[in-house]
């Protein structure tokens, strides 16, 4: 079955998809994005994703050319011409072809790409073993809850934890600990979970908001709150969330052990719990 995309009102395998090298996207990073996963055939909260679009491209000033119900039809559709049962679909909307100039001249018609490609979960001893990861400066902007496709400091980030034998970097600043690369973090402090609180800082994310969700139907006392880089060391359990990895225990962080070096007890029920909200 192909990996497909849809690029300005038509759909096409691909290879074949192109977008002009005038393209504010390409030029300046003037663009946003999403990324939904696909279970069975079935994409995953589409209208919490949707509604994070529209927050990342009002922010940017971005019209968006499709409203939620749209875009939940347009996703559909590329998901039933890919034929993949799995799959993690990306939207990209930008704001547009324009001779290149820091300055927006008049209103452009935004690029909207959207792809769907198959998506091979990771395995389950990539889950049993946990994740190692590592600390970073953050030297992100200030305005980390909009979903732009600007991510330099991120793809940096996540090649210094490759380059170190780690999966994910963690973003410090001013000594706390903020979220991941591609993934927010949650630490467990005896039996309350805790993770740094909404704001410019982080993204919302979409896992994220259904975790803590989760833990609260499970009883599990939930906090939001700042996570410094010292509770990171001192947690019994850590774990990431986001779209591709679900709920993945990390169990060393700069190299140092976190709890007892396997996947706590919390992090193993919000694993299966996830599970089920797509089975
Ligand atoms: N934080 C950042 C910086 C991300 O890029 C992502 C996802 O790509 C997340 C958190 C997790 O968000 P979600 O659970 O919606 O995938």
């Amino acid at each position: 079955m192909p990996d497909i995309a849809f690029v300005n009102d038509a759909f096409m395998p691909l290879s074949e998809a192109h977008v002009s090298v005038e393209d504010r996207g390409f030029q300046f990073g003037d663009g946003v994005y999403e990324l939904l996963r696909v279970y069975a055939g079935v994409p995953y909260r589409p209208a919490e994703h949707f509604a994070r679009l529209d927050r990342s491209a009002a922010a940017l000033g971005i019209p968006l050319p499709y409203t939620r119900e749209q875009w939940a039809a347009l996703v559909s559709e590329a998901v039933t011409r890919s034929g993949h049962p799995a799959a993690k679909v990306y939207i990209q909307v930008t704001r547009g072809v324009s001779p290149r100039d820091h300055v927006v001249s008049g209103p452009l018609k935004p690029t909207v790409v959207l792809t769907v490609r198959a998506l091979v979960p990771p395995g389950a001893a990539f889950y049993a073993g946990g994740a190692s990861v590592v600390t970073v400066p953050d030297i992100r902007w200030t305005r980390c809850d909009i979903k732009s496709v600007c991510l330099l400091a991120n793809v940096l980030a996540k090649q210094q934890a490759r380059d170190a034998g780690a999966f994910e970097a963690l973003f410090v600043r001013d000594g706390c600990v903020l979220e991941g690369t591609t993934s927010n973090v949650m630490v467990v402090q005896g039996a309350t979970l805790v993770t740094p609180p909404e704001g410019p800082w982080l993204l919302s994310g979409v896992t994220r908001q259904v975790v803590l969700a989760l833990a609260q139907a499970a009883g599990i006392p939930v906090k939001e709150q700042r996570v410094t880089e010292a509770d990171l060391f001192a947690a019994d359990e850590v774990f990431l969330t986001g779209t591709t990895i679900e709920v993945l225990p990390v169990v060393r962080v700069n190299g140092r052990r976190i709890g007892t070096g396997t996947t706590g007890r919390v992090t193993g029920l919000l694993m299966s719990r996830f599970g089920d909200s797509h089975a």
